[in-house]
């Protein structure tokens, strides 16, 4: 080879790829058509030909900028799957062909204190998320809803054959997150757990409680999800704003997790705690809960929160899910119907989450 061709060669391996995507151009603006690049793999990096994306209520957050300072172009998605397409030169733990899994976080600083404990959620200089964040060079971060992904090897998990994998790619969001706090406070056998809210993340964090041994109330406001609760592996089933049904459980619980994506009243719940009870939320609405503190001081209850999990806990939470065969109930969409999707998700609409088939971003197919 001349040295010429060469040079070509080596620049069209540096060069980004164009690459198909969905975005929020504003917040005030359906998710649309957009394209965007990715950049060639460095020699830590590997690349993922992404197969299937879930969405989070954390999606619609952000697009709509309910939290603040959201970035757009907005490509969002989060719970990303797929097949590992090419590696840096200096990957060690992935293949090419591979099944690979991208969560809510694509870096994070390694050196601090949470870093070096595996928390790298927590990195005191705030991790790189994988939408609607900047990069260390200070390049905006872009999601799942596209048709591939770059990520640091370190901040990328393998994902087993044995689970169906369009199910499996909500584990990366919702499974971690309620996964996480579960294990933190040992919830298990001879734990009463209530999980308020029977959504993507809610499904989730009952599965695992049904799964870890503990007795399992859900808490809904819908009464059309009484009989899947149960299916899920809930234990009882409270319909939340039936007062008599809340008062049965006055000052039983051990541990209450909150997936609620709305403003809620909280102190309904915390007076279901018992002595030394806790309260943990990991749903994120945008305006503050008020917390009445005689709830709290009148049994040494807590009041919590949890985010997502580390690398470590979320391959330990994969893993968990290949050996005991959960997933997450999905209802699988073209990329197409993501508007439509965060419409039915605002009217609690969702058993239990919406996941793009991305093969619908792909050139040549149909728009639905
Ligand atoms: P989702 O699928 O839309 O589920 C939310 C559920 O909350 C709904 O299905 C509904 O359950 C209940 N709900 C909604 N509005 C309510 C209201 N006004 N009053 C009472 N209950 C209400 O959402 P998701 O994807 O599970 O996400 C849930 C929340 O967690 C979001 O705020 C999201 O941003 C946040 N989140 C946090 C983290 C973290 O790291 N902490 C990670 C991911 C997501 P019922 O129909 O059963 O009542
Ligand atoms: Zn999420
Ligand atoms: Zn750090």
């Amino acid at each position: 080879m001349t040295h010429t061709a060469e040079y070509a060669e080596k620049q069209a391996e540096l060069a980004p790829t164009k690459t198909a995507a969905y975005a929020a151009l504003s917040a005030k603006t359906p998710i649309e058509p957009f394209q965007i690049e990715r950049r060639a793999p460095r020699p830590n990096d590997v690349a993922i030909e992404i197969l299937f994306c879930g969405v989070c209520h954390s999606d619609i957050h952000q697009a709509r900028d309910e939290w603040g300072g959201s970035i757009f172009p907005m490509v969002p998605g989060h719970e990303i799957v797929g097949r590992v397409s090419s590696v840096g030169s200096a990957v060690t733990k992935f293949k090419v062909g591979e099944l690979a899994g991208v969560g809510c976080m694509v870096d994070s600083c390694r050196q601090c204190v949470n870093c070096k404990d595996g928390q790298e959620q927590y990195c005191v200089k705030h991790a790189t998320l994988t939408y609607n964040g900047r990069d260390k060079n200070g390049e905006v971060t872009y999601g799942g809803y596209s048709t591939s992904i770059v990520v640091d090897e370190n901040y990328v998990l393998h994902i087993s054959d044995k689970l169906d994998l369009a199910a499996t790619a909500p584990l990366l969001c919702a499974g971690i997150t309620t996964y996480s706090p579960l294990r933190h406070w040992n919830v298990g056998k001879g734990t009463k757990l209530g999980v308020m809210g029977l959504g993507g993340l809610g499904h989730m964090g009952l599965k695992f409680g049904h799964a870890f041994g503990a007795h399992v109330v859900q808490f809904t406001t819908s009464k059309n999800k009484v009989a899947d609760a149960r299916k899920l592996g809930a234990d009882e089933v409270v319909i939340s704003t039936d007062a008599q049904q809340m008062a049965a459980h006055a000052g039983s619980f051990d541990f209450i997790l909150d997936t609620i994506s709305a403003p809620h009243d909280i102190a309904a719940y915390l007076n279901l705690l018992k002595r030394d009870g806790v309260l943990c939320l990991v749903g994120a609405p945008d305006e503050p809960l008020s917390v009445p503190v005689f709830s709290l001081l009148g049994r040494r209850a807590s009041l919590a929160g949890s985010g997502i999990g580390g690398i470590a806990e979320t391959q330990e939470m994969l893993d968990f899910c290949a050996e005991h065969g959960i997933v997450s109930d999905i209802e699988m969409i073209p990329i197409q119907k993501i508007n439509e999707s965060y419409d039915r998700m605002l009217k609690n609409d969702v058993k239990y989450r919406f996941v793009i088939d991305t093969n619908s971003l792909k050139s040549g197919a149909a728009a639905v």
